[in-house]
């Protein structure tokens, strides 16, 4: 691993932080998910409309909770590999990943190359081509 020690603590210290934020907005976003269905559930005189939009609302919490919830699983799987020394190697190249990059995203599993490849090959199957 290309990173010098000061990186690798650097990046730890990013990550526990991240995981701690994370963990307190799931928190959050649980219980008001959860309070929100016992309101719709306790007014019980709501119109189609209002119905419509409370499950919107439950909906677009769930999404954030969801995306929350699969950021922290990739927040622990790097911080796993960084303790096991495979930390910051492009999965698809297995060169090193840049340490700004890893900065900025230390989850990131491909280097920015290897992620845009990915990224315009997986990211949008139904886009046609022409
Ligand atoms: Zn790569």
């Amino acid at each position: 691993m290309a990173l010098t020690r000061q990186q690798q603590d650097e990046l730890k210290h990013i990550m526990e932080s991240r995981c701690l934020a994370l963990a307190d907005e799931i928190r959050a976003g649980a219980s008001r998910a959860r309070d929100e269905s016992a309101d719709t559930l306790a007014s019980g005189h709501l119109d189609s409309g209002d119905a419509a939009v409370a499950d919107q609302i439950v909906d677009l919490d769930n999404a954030e909770l969801l995306r929350d919830v699969r950021e922290l699983r990739e927040l622990e799987a790097a911080q796993a590999r960084l303790g096991a020394g495979s930390f910051g190697q492009c999965i698809d190249c297995q060169k090193e990943i840049g340490y700004p990059r890893l900065r900025a995203q230390p989850a990131a599993v491909r280097c920015v190359e290897c992620q845009r490849t990915y990224e315009s090959t997986h990211a949008h199957p139904a886009t046609p081509k022409l």
